[in-house]
C-alpha cells in the first residue's frame, strides 16, 4: 500500500509521515532526500567539503551537463537512509548549500525521471509513506491514500529555524521556502499542486498530534 503526501517545504510532512510510518510499520520515504543527494554528489564534484559548502554554486542552467551528471551519480536508499556508493550521506543534506541548489536542480525534468526511477524501486514491495512534491500527482498517482499538507510561509520558516539545521536567519530562511516555493510551484514537470483526491489539511495552527489524528482517521487498513 502507497500513502503519499506532498506540499511545500516545512509544513511537516516528514515529522508527520514518519511518525504514522512508525505506528502503522510503514516504510517512510522522505524524498525530497534523493534530489538532496544528488545535489550533494554535484557539489562535492566540484571539490566541496562533505557537507557540499566551501564552493562556488554550480551553474544548474547547464541542463545537459547536470542530466549527464545526475545519470550517473551512485545513490541509493538503504533502511531509511541516502547512500553515494558506500557512504551513508543522510547526515548531509539538510545544509545550506544542498538547499541552494536542489530546488532549480530538481526542476531539470530529466532528473526528476532519474529520480523517479529510484524512488519507485525503492518503495517496490512494501508498505510505503511516502511525502515530496509529486508523489500524490506523478510519481504514485494510483496511491491508495493522498494528502496535502499546507502551512503559511511564517509559520514553516519558523519551524525550519527551529530545526536548528541552518546558519541562516529566520527572515533568510523565509525568503529561502518563498523561493523554493516559486520553483517548486512552477517546475514544467512534477509541479506543487493539489491532487484532486487529496485530503487538503493547513497545518499552520495544528499540532502534529491534531495532524496525524487527522490522517490516521481517514485510513482503513
Ligand atoms: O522536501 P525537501 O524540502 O527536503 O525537498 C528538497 C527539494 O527537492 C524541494 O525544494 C523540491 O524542490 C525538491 N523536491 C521535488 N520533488 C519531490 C521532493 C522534493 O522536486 N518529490
Amino acid at each position: 500500500m502507497i500513502i503519499a503526501i506532498d506540499g511545500p517545504a516545512g509544513s511537516g510532512k516528514s515529522t508527520i509521515a514518519k511518525i504514522l510510518a512508525d505506528k502503522l510499520s510503514f516504510i517512510f520515504l522522505n524524498t525530497g532526500s534523493f534530489y538532496r543527494c544528488v545535489a550533494l554528489a554535484l557539489l562535492r564534484s566540484r571539490g566541496s567539503e562533505q557537507d557540499g559548502s566551501g564552493v562556488l554554486l554550480p551553474d544548474v542552467s547547464d541542463e545537459q551537463q547536470i542530466i549527464n551528471f545526475a545519470s550517473q551519480v551512485p545513490l541509493s536508499w538503504r533502511d531509511g537512509n541516502l547512500f553515494l556508493g558506500d557512504e551513508d550521506v543522510s547526515g548531509y543534506l539538510r545544509s545550506d548549500a544542498v538547499e541552494a541548489i536542489v530546488a532549480p536542480l530538481s526542476a531539470i525534468v530529466e532528473v526528476r525521471h532519474i529520480v523517479n526511477i529510484k524512488i519507485r524501486f525503492a518503495a517496490q514491495g512494501h508498505n510505503v509513506i511516502c511525502e515530496g512534491r509529486d508523489m500524490t500527482t506523478v510519481v504514485f498517482p494510483d496511491a491508495e491514500y493522498k494528502f496535502y499538507l499546507d502551512a503559511s510561509v511564517d509559520s514553516r520558516a519558523k519551524r525550519r529555524f527551529e530545526q536548528g539545521t541552518s546558519s541562516l536567519s529566520i527572515e533568510e530562511i523565509r525568503s529561502s521556502i518563498a523561493a523554493r516555493d516559486e520553483i517548486d510551484r512552477n517546475k514544467k514537470e512534477g509541479s506543487l499542486k493539489i491532487a484532486d483526491d487529496a485530503l487538503y489539511i493547513d497545518t499552520s495552527d495544528l499540532t502534529i498530534q491534531d495532524v496525524c489524528d487527522m490522517m490516521i482517521s481517514k485510513i482503513h487498513l
